[in-house]
């Protein structure tokens, strides 16, 4: 399963001719492929001078700072691929929607990827309401999340919770993609024009797939 030529570097024209469904695909067999041990042996090195005068990235991801999600090797992609945007809970703030505006409005790229994951230790922060320096602040981006989600009486809302946990940072990434709609103009406007999309979808930290919302 390898529909697109997933090694060669973007150009350009490789990136104008790819349509928001192709930048899935690549997504999606790239996970394929590091699920089952299966990833393209590329040249970085070759990579390197290719891009080393322009970048064409077909999609934009937005995910956790958690060690064990590499968004390029989890997606088995290579240099000048994807953008990148990690900050711990994969939420957006003016910078990250600046960062993205970047990417998509002047850099080309036809996909936002917001990525959440199983197990997310951010995520149990706020669920167990950590109080640390500026992580205090930095968890009340995920609250709303916390608040959306709806327990039975007496079902425990910690951390100790891990289905609880994994529904918050579901819910944070659809609350995630409402918020870049609402809070970044310049991107819904394109999403609306078709030119891009946004979706959601989540990391299992078990099994290496994403699974796309
Ligand atoms: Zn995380």
């Amino acid at each position: 399963m390898n529909t697109y030529a997933n090694n060669l570097t973007q150009t350009k024209d490789s990136q104008t001719a790819l349509t928001i469904q192709n930048a899935m695909t690549i997504l999606k067999e790239g996970n394929h492929r590091f699920v089952n041990n299966d990833t393209l042996n590329r040249d970085l090195r070759g990579q390197i001078n290719d891009t080393s005068t322009g970048q064409y990235p077909f999609a934009a991801v937005v995910s956790c700072i958690d060690s064990r999600i590499p968004t390029e090797i989890i997606f088995d992609q290579g240099i000048g691929d994807i953008f990148n945007a990690r900050v711990a809970g994969n939420f957006v703030n003016q910078d990250i929607l600046g960062s993205l505006e970047f990417a998509c409005k002047l850099a080309g790229s036809k996909l936002i990827v917001i990525m959440g994951h199983t197990s997310c230790g951010a995520v149990k922060g706020a669920c167990d309401h950590a109080k640390l320096g500026n992580l205090t602040a930095m968890l009340e981006n995920i609250n709303p999340a916390l608040d959306k989600v709806k327990t039975a009486d007496g079902e425990d809302r910690s951390s100790k919770n891990l289905d609880f946990v994994n529904k918050v940072a579901i819910e944070n990434v659809h609350l995630t993609i409402a918020r870049l709609k609402e809070d970044s103009p310049v991107l819904n406007e394109m999403i609306e024009k078709g030119e891009i999309n946004v979706v959601g979808a989540m990391y299992d930290v078990k099994t290496g797939a994403v699974s796309f919302l």
